[in-house]
């Protein structure tokens, strides 16, 4: 690490250097300490006084050198050895030096130069054995430095001294070039004070940095900590501190300065500094697998299936196949065909199995050597294919090979039957349904019903057999728990039982129940309801008496003879079309429902808006219910919307056992639905078409009764139906009617009955009043015209009102003081009632509280019922003037209840008449015995009610 700046030997010839005065430093030729023959500058004038003798060097060029080295070698004399010195002999000489930036030549001047040092011999002379003296070399080094000019020149001063020269070597120090880490660092000065100087390196050919490489250079001219490394490239490796290439059938796949690795087996690389090996033909490398791995190619199929059928399933068993393709990544994939030979050509045609045929624990990705397959046809050839598979299987779809089995499941009964459900209940009966069974694993023959009363357990059952998926169970006791269960059949046999299903039979209930024990409690409730009738008649009477006191009668009268008296308390219905916003009157009548609490089971009948559907309805924390659902079609306008929205807001404002119950609506979600409480039988008219003549003359009274109450109470509220008819009425399993169909205008733009009336505005003609028609005059009493049609299609079991006459005929006719005739069988009573209500003068029609009583009095004596109007034969399509009617004549209900009207109260049946006062003061306790009440106490006190309600009636208004 040191730079020779100049040499002097002294052995060869002239160098040029300077001596002065001429007679001090001479060139001299001598021996060194091994005798090696030498040329020395020497100066020895020690028996002179004032010695001042210079040698100076040439002209030295400084280089990159700040501080620089002098090496001297020499010998010097020692004065005690030199006999007869005169005193001046000196054993010193002084080193001296002058910069400059050029060569000055010959010129020189002895105060320009500094001074080094003063030079001293460590030993002058050295004595031999034998007693000769020898020279002895000195070897002394001097530092000069910091040099800033070109060059510089370096001065010997002799004072006397005997000196010889021998050797003058000038260095300076440096860090050489070097590779280290990787990194080349360039040849370095050190800095002339103690601080190190840093150099960076940069890397070698072929190689990348991984962290700066750096050194330091110190002022010996020695490396210190080298920091940071260089890596060779991929392809690449490190031999001797540079980066060579991988030779071929070797790789390299990363930085590093590891060494190209040899080809795994199955690879090869052509060239050199590959980077990874390529694999051979039919092996491969899936993705992830690593450079070093061998490449590897897909599994043999697996060996040994065995299969065990076991009905409809079967377990699948192999074994590993022979060869992994040399990896462990294996798995096993099953495919299930069902496969058959066509009979043509022989061949076998495939197609895979259906979708619910289940593999446990799956049909791919497994990792052990075994499967279960399950949900399989009965009796019916599967071909399974089993593949091994591994990592490469995807890369070589052509080389992947499986095993094949082929089975034929066994004949299998069917699976359970669910979903049973019931469809109706009555008191004796009950309809149910099913779902055939999810596998049925062949033809279902029939179905076993086994059903026992739910107290017995089982000890005595009935079994019955069905062909489809319903039955209707008879004979049952009426509200009884029973218990059930439901078993398929098929060629291999009976299926497993369903889950057992209890139900339960209705109670005993007034409409459908046996006459006498009906009439039973209708007696005692009526009585019971009259006393009740008879305490507020007092209070009322009074009250009004007050009111009216210095009334004229005739004011009094108008309460009565226009449509509502409201008494205080009862609620007003209000029209939502008085709310700006529509929605909101639907908010504040209507409850808004979850659409996830209502389940829909099928579709039962069509509105207007879309379809209406039975489901379920299910309230947190209360019991199930069934429920009616109408929805509201897509793309439907904002108006109909409104529309279809506006009925519920109606419905929800109505809280009666007659009126179709509002159970909530559906408005923030999709479909928009209404949802009321659900009607078994579906509506009115096509119910008793279907049930023709099937009913006792009580069990149609007791569904008008119904009607004409729900009626009362929509007049008692203010609302006017203008749509009365029965397909606007809906029956429940118990036979309640409720009055249905609520709406405003729309009411009669989707009843198809709807007709167009000269004045425009749709009209069901043959159900409405003529003032209606005429000029649009709809109130309670115009209901009142249509509650008698509704009578007349009950009592004609959903005959269609002057049959096929068209409605221009209709209104004429009608106009003309024509009516429709009695139905056939009709009791005299409902057809006066109906003639009644069909009074041209509007204030003469019975108002519905009128009705409602009219009807509970022939319930309460059904006898009246056996006198029928038509006791002629007539035919049935004849309309009747109203003159010519064979009813006896009578008062009408309104010369019954008109206080002012003294027309005579006939006896004009033996039973009890809505028209006849007499017969309800002699109602006795003969009659009560003839409608089942024996007991003293209530007959006494339902007889005196009675006579009651008589003489107030023959006073005055009856206002209930
Ligand atoms: P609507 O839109 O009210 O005329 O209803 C159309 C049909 O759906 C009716 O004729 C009935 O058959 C049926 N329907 C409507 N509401 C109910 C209900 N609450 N229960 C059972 N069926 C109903």
């Amino acid at each position: 690490n040191t730079h020779l700046l100049n040499v002097l030997l002294l052995l060869q010839g002239e160098l040029g250097w300077i001596s002065y005065p001429s007679h001090g430093w001479e060139e001299i030729s001598g021996v060194d300490e091994h005798y090696t023959p030498i040329r020395t500058f020497q100066v020895c004038n020690v028996m002179e006084y004032s010695q001042n003798n210079w040698l100076r060097t040439n002209w030295i060029p400084r280089q990159s050198a700040q501080k620089i080295y002098v090496e001297l070698k020499f010998t010097l004399r020692d004065c005690n050895s030199i006999p007869l010195v005169l005193g001046t002999c000196k054993e010193t000489f002084n080193l001296l030096y002058l910069e400059t930036d050029d060569d000055q030549g010959s010129h020189f001047r002895e105060h320009q130069y500094l001074k080094i040092d003063t030079i001293a011999a460590d030993e002058s002379f050295t004595q031999t054995d034998l007693g000769d003296r020898i020279l002895k070399l000195n070897i002394e080094v001097r530092e000069v430095g910091p040099l800033t000019k070109k060059g510089f020149y370096l001065a010997f001063q002799d004072v006397g001294a005997c000196v010889a020269l021998v050797s003058v070597r000038v260095y300076f120090k440096k860090c050489p070039y070097t590779v280290r880490n990787l990194a080349s660092f360039p040849d370095t000065v050190p800095m002339d004070s103690q601080s190190l100087v840093e150099v960076k390196g940069s890397c070698v050919n072929h190689s990348k940095e991984e962290e700066p490489p750096r050194m330091y250079c110190s002022t010996e001219g020695e490396w210190l900590v080298p920091i940071g490394k260089c890596l060779c490239n991929q392809g690449y490796e490190e031999r001797s501190s540079t980066c060579q290439t991988c030779r071929a059938g070797f790789y390299k796949s990363g930085f590093g300065n590891t060494e190209c690795l040899k080809c795994p087996p199955h690879s090869f690389s052509h060239h050199e500094g590959s980077l990874h090996c390529v694999c051979e033909k039919n092996y491969f490398r899936a993705e992830g697998d690593p450079a070093s791995m061998s490449c590897t190619r897909p599994p043999s199929a697996p060996r040994n299936v065995i299969s065990s059928i076991n009905e409809t399933s079967v377990i699948l068993e192999w074994s590993w196949p022979d060869n992994t393709g040399g990896r462990r990544d294996i798995t096993f994939a099953v495919l299930c065909k069902r496969c058959r030979s066509v009979p043509a050509d022989g061949s076998q045609r495939c197609e895979p199995c259906r979708s619910n045929v289940r593999f446990v624990p799956r049909a791919t990705g497994l990792y052990n050597t075994t499967v279960t397959v399950t949900d399989l046809l009965a009796h019916t050839n599967y071909t399974f294919e089993i593949e091994a598979q591994n990592g490469v299987s995807s890369l070589a779809p052509q080389m992947r090979q499986y095993a094949a089995v082929t089975i034929t499941t066994n004949q299998a009964a069917p699976s359970p039957v669910s979903g049973i459900r019931k469809e109706k209940t009555t008191r004796n009966s009950v309809s149910l349904a099913w779902q055939e069974p999810e596998r049925p694993n062949g033809i279902i023959l029939d179905y076993e019903i086994k059903y026992y009363e739910k107290e017995e357990q089982e000890t005595s059952y009935t079994i019955l057999r069905a062909r489809g998926c319903n039955v209707t169970l008879g004979g049952l006791k009426p509200n009884t728990a029973y218990l059930l269960q439901i078993r398929a059949r098929t060629a291999a046999g009976y299926g497993a039982s369903s889950t057992t299903f209890q139900f339960e039979t209705s109670p005993d209930s007034f409409s459908i129940s046996s006459e006498s024990s009906q009439v039973v409690l209708i007696a005692i409730s009526s009585a019971v309801a009259i006393i009740l009738l008879t305490v507020l008649l007092y209070v009322l009477i009074g009250s009004l008496c007050f009111v009216f006191k210095s009334k004229h009668p005739d004011e009094k009268r108008l309460h009565f003879g226009n449509g509502h008296l409201r008494l205080p308390g009862i609620r007003t219905y209000i029209d939502p079309h008085t709310y700006e916003d529509p929605s909101q009157a639907v908010h504040e009548f209507a409850k808004e429902l979850d659409a996830s609490c209502i389940a829909i089971d099928k579709v039962v009948g069509a509105g207007e808006f879309g379809e209406v559907c039975s489901g379920r309805l299910r309230l947190p924390s209360k019991k199930e219910i069934c429920v009616a659902i109408k929805t509201l079609k897509g793309g439907y306008t904002d108006k109909q919307r409104r529309d279809f929205l506006a009925e519920a807001s109606i419905m929800g404002q109505f809280d009666h056992p007659n009126i179709i119950r509002l159970e909530g609506v559906v408005t923030r979600s999709k479909p928009v639905m209404i949802v009321t409480e659900y009607m078994e039988n579906g509506s009115l008219d096509s119910f008793l078409r279907k049930h023709d003549a099937q009913f006792t003359g009580i069990q149609l009274v007791g569904m008008l009764r119904g009607i004409a109450s729900g009626m009362k109470y929509l007049s008692d509220m203010g609302y006017v139906h203008r749509d009365l008819a029965a397909r606007n009425i809906l029956v429940n399993s118990n036979l309640v009617c409720k009055v249905s169909d609520f709406g405003l205008s729309r009411v009669l733009e989707d009843d198809p009955e709807g007709a167009y009336t000269t004045r425009g505005g749709k009209i069901p003609i043959r159900w409405t009043a003529p003032e209606a028609i005429a000029y649009r005059k709809f109130t309670s009493a115009s209901d009142a015209w249509s509650y008698g049609i509704v009578l007349w299609e009950v009592m004609s079991y959903g005959e269609r009102p002057y049959w096929e006459m068209s409605n221009q005929d209709v209104i004429k006719a009608v106009d003309e003081g024509y009516r429709l005739p009695p139905p056939m069988d009709c009791p005299a009573t409902l057809y006066q009632l109906m003639l009644d209500c069909w009074q041209k003068e509007r204030n003469n029609r019975p108002k519905f509280e009128q009705i409602v009583s009219i009807l509970d009095k022939l319930i309460r004596n059904p006898g009246s019922l056996k006198i029928t109007a038509n006791t002629t034969s007539r035919p049935a399509n004849l309309l009747l003037d109203r003159s010519s009617l064979e009813v006896p004549s009578m008062g009408t209900m309104g010369d019954w209840m008109d206080p002012m009207r003294t027309l005579p109260c006939k006896e004009a049946f033996s039973g009890v008449s809505y028209s006849s006062c007499d017969t309800i003061a002699k109602t006795s306790t003969e009659d009560l015995k003839k409608v089942g009440v024996t007991i003293v106490g209530p007959q006494k006190k339902i007889v005196s009610s009675l006579k009651a309600l008589d003489s107030n009636t023959k006073n005055g208004p009856v206002p209930v």
